[in-house]
């Protein structure tokens, strides 16, 4: 079986470092370990509407963004087909007739769904796109066959939504659809990275992000005014490591070439650690650490962006090829789906000699 891998972003801000260490990076190395035979990524705008309705135009501006921070983190459009969601309105058709497969309550108990209701205030006037947009994430997935999803924590019972659609879909019409799996970040604080305000994540919702495209000082700035251990008054207080921000963020960057270049008076991230938990080590030092490390990784990425961003033509060009691939795959599964439902009228002789047979008796 082909490996196959589909996953993507809603374009309703700049891409952040949660992104980056949630799927962004993997992707990046798994495009480059060149064990997939395919690799779809996907600017979500139609998802994205789900929730701004109200402003096409920033998702409009923002699919440039999210196009620009793909190919400044490596994501190559030779390896990569990058494409836009809107774009390939087969999606739109399967998640029509998946629609049918799934309850409202099974979507009410989607623990994602449930949060973002929450924290976006919804209340009782949620918009109907939203609450279906596990089912639209299903068919995405399955248009493209993906054997692997690459994403963050959130993600898992949107995944778990998926596979019971494709079974349910298998198992009403037959063995049509491919079951995905997750691939979640293997390093824990990358699963879910906090915000910089302490918040449980990251998110573009929240405005408590470090931005991939953010200048040198604007990051600086950021890490220095980052939550820490609130009970770290004094420098010489014990600190706690467990749950602050600032030590998430080097458990989720810092390498050991880091400490060799930056912060050679310790060996490695425990030992930095186990000071900070004795007491005598002051956050503005594990801070300028952090921010030397987020420079390292990050400077590299805001170059290419500035490359790219001298020829947004090309950008847009590689948009559009892309879309026409991912289009094209799209159409071949949903002629499979139509075809395993006997909703394909007119291309199929069988059902036409059947039904001729059943008047001509
Ligand atoms: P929005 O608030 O509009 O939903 P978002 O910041 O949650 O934006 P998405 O476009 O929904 O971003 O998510 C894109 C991908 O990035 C998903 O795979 C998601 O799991 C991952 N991701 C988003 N935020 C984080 C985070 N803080 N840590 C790890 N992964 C993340
Ligand atoms: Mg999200």
């Amino acid at each position: 079986m082909e490996k196959i891998i589909l996953t993507g972003d809603r374009p309703t801000g700049r891409l952040h470092v949660g992104h980056y260490v949630g799927s962004l990076r993997r992707r990046v190395e798994l495009q480059e370990s060149g064990e997939y035979d395919k690799i779809f990524i996907m600017i979500a705008d139609a998802q994205a509407l789900t929730d701004n309705a109200d402003h096409p135009e920033k998702v409009r501006q923002n699919i440039m963004e999210v196009a620009l921070d793909y190919l400044s983190c490596g994501l190559d459009p030779a390896k990569s087909t990058l494409f836009i969601q809107s774009m390939v309105p087969e999606l739109t058709e399967l998640t029509f007739y998946y629609s049918n497969l799934v309850t409202v309550s099974r979507l009410q108990r989607n623990p994602t769904v449930k949060s973002e209701i929450k924290m976006r205030n919804f209340e009782a006037s949620i918009p109907v796109g939203f609450f279906t947009y596990p089912i639209s994430q299903a068919a995405d997935i399955t248009a493209f066959k993906a054997t692997t999803v690459p994403v963050g924590e959130d993600q898992m019972p949107m995944l778990e939504q998926c596979k019971e659609i494709v079974h349910k879909f298998n198992s009403v019409y037959g063995e049509t659809l491919v079951d995905p799996k997750i691939l979640l970040p293997d390093n824990k604080a990358c699963l879910r990275l906090p915000g910089i305000d302490g918040k449980a994540k990251m998110s573009k919702s929240l405005g408590n992000c470090i931005y991939l495209s953010d200048t040198e000082q604007e990051v600086k700035k950021k890490v220095m005014s980052m939550f820490t251990d609130p009970n770290h008054l004094r420098i010489e207080d014990p600190g706690q490591v467990e749950g602050n921000p600032v030590f998430i963020y080097l458990d989720a960057f810092s390498k050991q070439e880091h400490f060799d270049e930056f912060l050679p008076e310790y060996a490695n991230l425990q030992e930095l650690k186990d000071h900070y938990t004795r007491g005598g080590l002051g956050d503005v030092k594990v801070k300028k650490f952090l921010n030397k490390v987020l420079q390292a990784e990050l400077e590299p990425i805001r170059q290419r962006r500035k490359e790219w961003e001298k020829n947004i033509p090309a950008v847009y060009e590689i948009l559009r090829e892309g879309s026409i691939k991912a289009q094209a795959v799209a159409a071949e599964t949903l002629k499979e789906v139509k075809a395993a439902m006997r909703i394909n009228y007119f291309d199929n002789d069988d059902m036409i000699r059947e039904q001729e047979a059943k008047y001509q008796k």
